[in-house]
Formats: structure tokens, C-alpha cells, sequence
């Protein structure tokens, strides 16, 4: 008899001081894991319809969660890209260019924010497993740029003393585990495995607190390696293999999330840095009918395959074909996370209704590609490409499958060409006389941008750039 007074007057006594009610006000900490893969082209997953491997593991990821069809990197090349994505900021503004090497002296700039330092301001424990590629230097290594600890390479995996023609250029490619240099590599057939490996370790590690993992791998890039298990395991070759891998990757982070009963409280964002390194042939991704690839601003350099995915939060099996773009994430994942934003000006915005599968407002979107040159506007389905020079494979150019790369040709713009990318994603027929209006405010657009960051092939400085660290 007793106990059945005593429930009712716990029961009332634990709502009515319930000491969790108050947390309900902070907002929720999802887990954020984002893997960024090196040249994965458009095509290359099966969702976007890969052909020649298969990719189980992310095509359920897209399977329960939204897939972008439309999704942009700013700069189709290494260094640029990641800096972007890092700090939600158009890499020409934090004067990052290009890709850096082992003779670079300079990097991201130490008082640049990155999603690390954003999210750690917020209690969050933060990772980084891959490919950096925003300066060598201790100064600019992820560990001082918000990361708790970091596992990989540099740069790129290219950048070494096997590089079929800069033979000798490049010094022996270093593995570091914080700060130091832990080994040099003779070959590369592990790294798939060992970034997943010290993935599923970080995230045992940290399975009570809310963790960023950034996952960089360095495949696809060439040169390609893949561990025992999945050599001549796709029916492409190497390429394919290497897919199967980084698929298999993947598989093993949501098995142990699921092992660990996070998957419901964690939010998994994949994408690609840039499009496929077309001079490698059949070392390279599929361009899946856009036009080039990486190194150029048209489709194929630019649009990257792009997931987001967290059971529950996130509806299952959604397609967004609204134009977003990786500086866009920053903001994203402050807003959701009650993170403070840079206080330096950054660029891209909150898509977090996108994410959800609904529409948003439409915003230009801008793309470079090396020394500061404005080579296109983009907005909504509306693409300007301006006039400037981009490589591309010469017609009759027979294409290899040994790693070994074919030499670029340049091709020169000579005037602006608009496209409607609904109807041509592969920015075939030009319609700016059909569009006047769109022309002028695109244009419009443009000229904003200039002002503001400047564009060398009009000679234009302009006035929001900061600047990249630098030693010495
Ligand atoms: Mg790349």
C-alpha cells in the first residue's frame, strides 16, 4: 500500500524538480563525422550511377539521408578546396591557391576558424585522420587550427619521391601522428585501412562526449593503392578497387557507431575536394557527362557528390537539387550546434533547410580556380563561365590506365558563355543571347564579387582579401 502513495508523490516530485529540464534549452550536440575524399568525381558513387564498382555502404548512407545533386566545391584543386571547406571561406580570400608542396613556407593562416575550432569552442572533442594539405609547417598543422589530434599525411600522396614525372623533386612522404613525423612510406596499400582503423578508434574513444572526426582521405588521388583485401576486387581495375575501399571504409565507421548506439546521434557528411584528374585516364573518377574535371571550372572540376545523413533528424531517401557548397557546412554545423561563427568575415551560409530536403533561397555562388582568377558565377540552375584559359585532354590523345599521366592541352574562352545547367549540365550550348536579364544580373553578381576579392583576369584587387600564414 505504501508504495502505491509513494509512486504517485516520486512521480509528481521528479516532474516537478526533474533536474534534466533545464538541458532541454541547450541544443543538441549531434556527433559530426565529415570525410572529404581526394578527385572522387561525381559519378563515382552508385547513387550517381557508378558503373564498373560498386558502393553498398554509401549508397545506403544516401539511401538515409538527403543526396545533393547539385553540390560545389569553389576551387577544383587540392589546397583551395580544403581550406574552403575548413573555414566556410573562399580559399583566393585567405590567399590559398592552388596546391602546396614541401617548398611551401606558408599555409592557412593561424587566425582563420575552422569547423575544429568552432566546434571545440562548444565542448566538442575534434579529430583529424588524412590528408591536410594547408601547410606542412608545425604552424599550420591541423593540430594548431582546432584539431585535438591528427593522423596522416601533409599534403598529397603524389608529393613523393615515386612521382611518375617529377621524379626526385619530392622528399620522402612523412606520416605524422600530432606533430611528428612517425614514419616515411614505401608504398601506400595501408592507408585506406589505417585511417579507418584510427577513425573507429577515435570514435570508441570518445563515444561519451559530442566529437567532430574530420576524415580526409587521400585516395582516389592517384597514385592508387589499396590494401590485399580489395585488390582486383571491382571489374575497373585500380580505380574501382580504390572505391570499393573507401565504400568498405564507411561500412566500418557506421557498423561501430551502430555498435556503440550512436548512429542516431551522429551526423555522417561525405564529399569529394574536386572532380577527376582526367590526365590519368583510367586512374581517374567518372565525369558522369560533365564537362572536364579537376583543375578547371566547369562541371566536371566543380560538382562533387555530396551526403548528409543522421537517422532520425535527417529524412531517409531524399534528393535536394538545390545549388549548395562546402563553405556552406561551417555555418551549418554552427547553427546547429549553438557554435559561435568566425569572427572574420566568411562566405557561405546555413543550408540547414536543404539539408532537410526543402527549398531555401537562392544565393551566387562563385568559382575559382587558381590565382585569383573569376572564371564563373553560379546561381540557382544559371551558370556564367567567363573568358579564361582551362586545360583539357587533346582530342586523339590516347588514354592510359597505368597511372602514368597524358600532358594537358589549354584551351582559351574567348568569350562568356551562360548555361542553363537543368537542361545542359554539360555546359554544351551557350544561351546568353536568349537571357538577357540573367546575363546582366549575373553579371551583376560578378561585379560584387570583384570588388570585394578581387579577379586577376581583369587585374582587380580587392578589398576583403586577408592573408595566408607565413613563416620566415
Ligand atoms: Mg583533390
Amino acid at each position: 500500500m505504501k508504495f502505491t502513495i509513494l509512486i504517485p508523490l516520486l512521480t509528481f516530485f521528479i516532474l516537478a524538480f526533474d533536474p534534466i529540464e533545464p538541458i532541454k534549452s541547450i541544443p543538441e550536440r549531434p556527433n559530426i563525422i565529415l570525410i572529404f575524399a581526394d578527385d572522387m568525381a561525381y559519378g563515382d558513387l552508385g547513387s550517381y550511377g557508378a558503373i564498373g564498382w560498386k558502393t553498398p555502404h554509401l549508397d545506403q548512407l544516401a539511401a538515409d539521408g538527403v543526396k545533393f545533386t547539385q553540390f560545389y566545391v569553389p576551387h577544383a584543386v587540392c589546397t583551395a578546396s580544403r581550406a574552403a571547406i575548413l573555414t566556410g571561406t573562399y580559399a583566393n580570400r585567405l590567399e590559398l591557391f592552388g596546391a602546396l608542396d614541401h617548398t611551401a613556407n606558408h599555409g592557412l593562416n593561424p587566425e582563420e576558424t575552422t569547423i575544429a575550432e568552432t566546434l571545440k569552442s562548444s565542448g566538442y572533442k575534434t579529430g583529424m585522420i588524412g590528408k591536410w594539405h594547408l601547410g606542412h609547417h608545425p604552424e599550420f598543422l591541423p593540430t594548431r587550427q582546432g584539431f585535438d589530434s591528427f593522423f596522416g599525411l601533409p599534403y598529397s600522396n603524389d608529393m613523393w619521391p615515386n612521382h611518375p614525372e617529377s621524379k626526385n623533386y619530392y622528399p620522402p612522404l612523412p606520416l605524422i601522428a600530432g606533430e611528428e613525423t612517425i614514419a616515411y612510406l614505401e608504398d601506400q596499400q595501408e592507408l585506406t585501412s589505417w585511417y579507418t582503423y584510427k577513425s573507429l578508434e577515435f570514435i570508441e574513444k570518445n563515444q561519451d562526449k559530442p566529437f567532430f572526426l574530420y576524415l580526409a582521405h587521400s585516395m582516389p588521388h592517384v597514385p592508387l593503392f589499396v590494401s590485399d583485401k580489395f585488390r582486383g576486387q571491382s571489374e575497373q581495375g585500380a580505380y574501382g578497387d580504390v572505391m570499393m575501399e573507401i565504400d568498405w571504409s564507411v561500412g566500418q565507421i557506421r557498423e561501430k557507431l551502430e555498435d556503440l548506439g550512436l548512429t542516431e546521434n551522429t551526423l555522417i557528411i561525405f564529399t569529394s575536394d574536386n572532380g577527376p584528374w582526367l590526365s590519368y585516364g583510367g586512374h581517374a573518377g567518372l565525369q558522369a557527362g560533365l564537362k572536364e574535371g579537376k583543375g578547371t571550372s566547369w562541371e566536371g572540376g566543380i560538382r562533387v557528390p555530396a551526403i548528409f545523413t543522421w537517422p532520425g533528424k535527417i529524412p531517409a531517401d531524399k534528393v535536394q537539387d538545390q545549388v549548395a557548397m562546402t563553405i556552406d557546412i561551417l555555418p551549418t554545423l554552427a547553427k546547429l550546434t549553438n557554435s559561435k561563427l568566425p569572427d572574420l568575415k566568411i562566405d557561405g551560409s546555413d543550408i540547414w533547410p536543404l539539408i532537410l530536403g526543402e527549398k531555401s533561397e537562392l544565393k551566387p555562388y562563385f568559382a575559382y580556380y587558381n590565382q585569383n582568377e573569376l572564371q564563373a558565377v553560379i546561381y540557382g540552375k544559371w551558370k556564367l563561365v567567363f573568358p579564361h584559359v582551362y586545360r583539357t585532354i587533346p582530342s586523339g590523345t590516347e588514354i592510359r590506365n597505368d597511372g602514368i599521366p597524358v600532358k594537358y592541352g589549354y584551351i582559351r574562352l574567348e568569350t562568356a558563355q551562360l548555361f542553363d545547367l537543368s537542361k545542359d549540365k554539360g555546359e554544351t550550348t551557350d544561351v546568353a543571347t536568349h537571357n538577357p536579364e540573367i546575363l546582366d544580373m549575373l553579371n551583376g553578381f560578378a561585379d560584387q564579387a570583384r570588388a570585394d576579392m578581387g579577379d586577376k583576369l581583369r587585374g582587380m584587387e580587392g578589398i576583403g582579401n586577408r592573408k595566408a600564414g607565413r613563416i620566415n
